[in-house]
């Protein structure tokens, strides 16, 4: 993926955020966020931000291949998490575990990491991942 620096920095908010909209008419949570309800229809909506609630770990993938720039990130351990809160569930990267680690309904907190490099501009990408609370190394 290509980024101009002044793209990248107009919206490094967003990337550094998870973004979601709650719906003032049912209530629910839209993430991704949507400008109209995709439960009711309303677009009576606010922004919320999920990255500051924890969350449990559902299930995992492990990616022993990584594309040019992600060298570093073997293997990469992508979840889908479900915020304690608000029960929304998001795909991220999970970050200081071992795969051998993981386990269902472990809590997780969001941090943001270094995504990947881009050399050719020399950015730094980052992005929200989750890493367990407590190391579950010996057991918890
Ligand atoms: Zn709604």
């Amino acid at each position: 993926m290509q980024f101009s620096i002044p793209r990248f920095w107009r919206e490094r908010a967003s990337h550094y955020r998870l973004k979601a909209v709650k719906c003032r008419k049912c209530g629910r949570i839209n993430y991704p966020p949507s400008s109209v309800c995709r439960y009711c229809g309303s677009k009576d909506l606010e922004e919320i931000y999920l990255d500051k609630e924890k969350a449990k770990l559902l299930t995992w993938t492990i990616i022993y291949t990584t594309p040019i720039g992600f060298e570093d990130k073997k293997p990469r351990i992508i979840g889908i998490v479900e915020t304690v809160e608000t029960h929304v569930k998001i795909l991220a990267p999970i970050t200081d575990v071992l795969p051998e680690e993981l386990k269902e309904g472990i809590l997780l907190e969001p941090v943001l990491r270094r995504i990947n490099q881009d050399r050719e501009a020399g950015l730094i990408h980052y992005g929200i991942a989750y890493r367990p609370v407590i190391k579950t190394i010996g057991g918890t």
